[in-house]
């Protein structure tokens, strides 16, 4: 896979990006070279192709799924629908998903899913039709199930597409008691977990919130501390794109311009998220929304002035063509890999600081872990404490009460007596996680004197990959 792939934005194949930054944090590891070959390497690819009926014609449709690494079972990964989708994207992806676990701490091997199709032009009914045999290709080769391999959403699929693999997986396993597990990503009707479909653009506001809250580091850019004010663009208003914007801008930072397919639209004193998504349902565009300058040119608002740029559509968008037009000073790679070698370099020298996708968008499969784990456990997060907490909530105020000889206000008593629910466990779930994953790499960073976050978080994952194998007494 070292075989250079050249195209005008990029000199590297996808997978070679990933092996260049690997390479870089392997320095510190004083290791036999055999063994990190061993945990760069994709563990099993398949690449299947399977005939659908759409419409009076057969289409052969051409698909993937990747196990980068079974250091840990089950895999995890998510599923793309694209027409760009490749053998090299989907194995760089899946190598991807094997270090965001590790920093993330989740139990799981990487892995990533492809179908090329582009589900935008095409009606429901086939894109479940596809799904479908898909999922039955998957299970034919042994390769879902709660305890082998775990799919979950990624660029094109959702909830629908995930509720489409389960029912399918339970259809032709009807006897797997753990069946719900085989999949993450669920609506909450179908074993879903309240707060996954947010986790992602959650996660990069929490870890993005977390740098801006070092003077150290703010000061080396020329920003003050906080989130609150900052000049913050993002491209891409999907899943995780909508998300990591309406965090941010419920957080007090100004959403100068937001980018999608069919252009940018920008507005220096701020556009309301929830007022555009509004304008893009009745529309089908974000163009022409009101009081904000329309940028045809949908790659040029990465160049526009800002604080924070967040890309959150697709890889290789910052690449050696536009690194050095780029004015943000700090970059949140919320997609999967969008920026390339070469930029990442021009990046660096600029002094932008580049908070990594390995560890800044590991929070949909986080989330995922919860979920998988309620599925396995086959009970709702809270169920069992909810009631009793609240009841020694009420006892404790009682006590209170007496003591101080005080009355607490109605509305006091109803925050403090709460027990938590689904949604407050798994959202601290998630804000521990991330918050824990920053100051490791930026601990390691300082420690081990790394010139950047991403060197840093690679070493953080391939040390604790190197750890597994051990226990598993695999390495000597
Ligand atoms: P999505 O399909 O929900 O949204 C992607 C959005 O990007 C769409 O609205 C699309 O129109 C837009 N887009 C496509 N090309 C564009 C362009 N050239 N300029 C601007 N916008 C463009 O996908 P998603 O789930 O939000 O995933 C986005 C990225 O985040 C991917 O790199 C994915 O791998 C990564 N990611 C997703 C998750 C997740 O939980 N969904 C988790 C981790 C990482």
């Amino acid at each position: 896979m070292s075989k250079k792939i050249q195209n005008k934005t990029n000199i590297y194949s996808f997978f070679n990006c990933i092996e260049k930054n690997f390479d870089k944090a392997t320095r510190f590891i004083p290791i036999e070279k055999g063994l990190l070959e061993q945990i760069k390497e994709c563990n099993s690819v398949y690449r299947m192709n399977f005939p659908v009926k759409i419409g009076k014609q057969i289409k052969v449709i051409e698909a993937y799924r990747v196990q980068h690494s079974h250091h840990k079972l089950p895999c995890k990964g998510g599923i793309r629908y694209s027409m760009k989708v490749t053998q090299d994207e989907i194995m760089t992806l899946s190598a991807l998903m094997t270090y965001k676990c590790a920093i993330a701490d989740v139990p799981f091997g990487g892995a990533k899913g492809g179908i090329k199709i582009d589900p935008q032009t095409m009606s429901e009914e086939n894109i479940e039709k596809i799904t479908r045999r898909y999922t039955s290709e998957l299970i034919k080769k042994n390769f879902i199930g709660p305890g082998i391999d775990v799919p979950a959403p990624d660029y094109g699929t959702g909830e629908r597409e995930m509720s489409w693999i389960f029912d399918t997986f339970l259809s032709l396993r009807p006897s797997d008691v753990d069946a719900l597990a085989c999949v993450t990503g669920k609506p909450v009707s179908q074993g879903g977990l309240r707060g996954r479909k947010e986790a992602t653009g959650l996660g990069v506001f929490y870890g993005i919130r977390e740098l801006c809250k070092m003077k150290e580091e703010m000061d080396s850019i020329g920003l003050e501390v906080g989130i609150i004010g900052k000049k913050v663009i993002i491209q891409g208003l999907g899943n995780v794109g909508y998300h990591t914007a309406n965090f941010f801008y419920e957080a007090g930072a100004i959403i100068v311009a937001l980018a999608e397919r069919e252009g940018a639209i920008y507005n220096k004193n701020g556009l309301d998220v929830s007022q555009v998504i509004l304008h893009l349902k009745n529309t089908g565009s974000i163009l022409n929304f009101p009081k904000a300058k329309n940028i045809k040119n949908t790659e040029s608002a990465l160049e526009l002035e800002c604080d924070i740029l967040i890309p959150a559509a697709l890889e290789n968008v910052i690449h050696i063509n536009n690194a050095n037009r780029i004015k943000a000073k700090i970059i949140g790679e919320a997609a999967n890999g969008p920026i390339t070698p070469e930029a990442d370099e021009i990046l660096e020298k600029k002094g932008i600081i580049i908070v990594p996708d390995i560890y800044l968008n590991a929070g949909g499969v986080t989330v995922s872990y919860f979920e998988w784990l309620k599925n396995l456990s086959h009970v709702r997060y809270g169920r069992m404490e909810k009631r009793f907490n609240e009841n020694m909530n009420a006892r404790l105020l009682q006590v209170v009460e007496t003591i101080c000889n005080k009355k607490i206000s109605k509305k006091e008593k109803k925050i403090i007596l709460r027990g938590a629910r689904e949604i407050d466990l798994v959202r601290s779930g998630l804000e521990d996680t991330m918050i824990n994953g920053f100051h490791k790499i930026i601990n390691l960073k300082k420690s081990s004197n790394i010139e950047n976050m991403r060197t840093a978080a690679f070493l953080l994952a391939i040390n604790k990959i190197i750890d597994s194998y051990e226990k598993l007494g695999i390495f000597p």
